[in-house]
């Protein structure tokens, strides 16, 4: 069961926020039942203080996952460097382009985002009083970003409702996303099933955009983004 869960092929593990708590503004949004209702906790939490703490993304299923992968691939979507710059997909070659879309989308099977105790956040009033679009970058999670207090308030407050961020640090790579937190209790206990085998298997058996290439690397992806 846990190896369907860690890559995203079912949705029987997760539910539907709003069912928890109807007007909380989650109810698009889908996490396992325990996650959400820490999750639910903790923004109540941050109410109290002000801060208005929003779920951006939640589960995504792994054709979820491949529509952003397939999109990025055949460049519909951005594809962004380091410094959030537009890259130009035509001057990469195929592994180029494959680590390119790497640092900043999970490849289909892989993502957090598949386990149903990852989200990102956002604060939702900050972005309503200037009417600015969220393009998701670091900078907006800084302190004197438009995110800034939300990211202070959970950096000294998310671990006591058991919340850590997976991709705190650059450590090449995976890039820096402060807004993504995970739901340490259950992530711990899934991780362990994701595994190069299983990845191989499930990228095997998908029509993936790239399909021959990611499996040509897969070994080096799994290694380099996902241990
Ligand atoms: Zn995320």
């Amino acid at each position: 069961m846990n190896t369907v869960i860690v890559c995203g092929i079912t949705q029987d593990h997760v539910i539907n926020i709003g069912t928890i708590d109807p007007n909380n503004g989650s109810d698009r949004h889908y996490l396992q039942f325990e996650a959400a209702q820490a999750f639910l906790t903790m923004q109540r939490a941050a109410a109290l203080d002000g801060v208005d703490c929003q779920i951006l993304s939640s589960y995504r299923s792994f054709a979820q996952q491949q529509s952003i992968w397939d999109r990025k691939w055949h460049g519909q979507l951005p594809i962004l460097d380091n410094n959030d710059a537009v890259i130009n997909p035509g001057t990469l070659s195929n592994e180029e382009k494959l680590h390119a879309i790497l640092r900043w989308s999970a490849l289909p099977g892989t993502s957090r985002h598949h386990w149903g105790t990852d989200f990102d956040v956002v604060d939702r009033q900050s972005i309503l009083k200037i009417n600015h679009p969220l393009k998701l970058v670091a900078s907006e999670y800084e302190p004197d970003g438009i995110c800034g207090e939300l990211t202070t308030w959970l950096k000294a407050n998310a671990s006591h409702f058991g919340f850590e961020q997976p991709y705190a640090h650059d450590n090449g790579g995976i890039g820096v996303e402060p807004w993504h937190y995970s739901y340490t209790p259950l992530a711990h206990k899934l991780q362990p099933y994701l595994t190069l085998e299983l990845l191989i298997t499930t990228i095997q058996n998908s029509d993936i955009a790239g399909k021959e290439t990611v499996l040509m690397h897969l070994p080096t992806i799994f290694e380099r983004y996902y241990q």
